[in-house]
């Protein structure tokens, strides 16, 4: 089966398995975009509102800066896939719950599995924990921080996947410290040179 097709399937598994609150307030569920063979997986937090009004991830004002960056590295939408850790809008945009986590995640491990990325470039203290503590929710706590974190590539293998993590600020970080935005152009270069 090609990826397109399995890919699809997951999203139908949360359309209709997935018990969680969220998805009653949601409008959209918010599973992906971009190319299933692509190379890179780069994995957010949560939609927010623009995302949940059109079901796609990244088109907001976060998204908008995260198209800049992709800009400034030559990057189109066609070399990568971007995922969320959730998959329907936590209201108000409040961070993750570890319930939320432990639910959605493993639809988002199952898109890993599939697309088979060269690098994962984790956005935010969420993605970057999760992916860092092997996909195992229970063990985010013991993952230090994204600043930290952050620019620094690291070698991952799990389940016989392997992949470089490179660790970064979450794009809607520089909307309220703009001082970020330096950091994470620095810090997108390290993808370019991974890859
Ligand atoms: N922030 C995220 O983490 N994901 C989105 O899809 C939008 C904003």
């Amino acid at each position: 089966m090609s990826k397109i097709s399995d890919l699809e399937q997951i999203k139908q598994s949360i359309l209709f398995d997935l018990k969680c609150p969220l998805k009653d307030a949601a409008t959209n569920l918010v599973f992906g975009k971009g190319n299933p063979d692509a190379p890179i997986l780069f994995i957010g937090e949560a939609p927010g509102e623009q995302e949940d009004l059109q079901g796609i991830p990244f088109v907001g004002r976060a998204g908008k800066e995260l198209d800049q960056l992709l800009r400034s590295i030559n990057l189109s939408l066609d070399e990568c896939y971007v995922a969320n850790i959730l998959k329907y809008r936590p209201p108000q945009n409040r961070n993750p719950s570890m319930d939320e986590i432990r639910n959605h995640t493993p639809y988002l491990i199952e898109q890993i599995k599939i697309i088979k990325p060269k690098v994962v470039a984790t956005l935010g203290n969420f993605s970057t924990k999760f992916v860092l503590a092997d996909f195992n929710p229970d063990k985010m706590k013991s993952v230090g921080g994204i600043s930290t974190l952050h620019g620094k590539p690291i070698d991952k293998e799990i389940d016989a996947l392997k992949f470089k993590i490179v660790p970064l600020y979450h794009p809607a970080a520089c909307l309220y410290r703009p001082g970020l935005r330096v950091d994470l152009q620095e810090d997108f270069k390290r993808i370019r040179e991974v890859l």
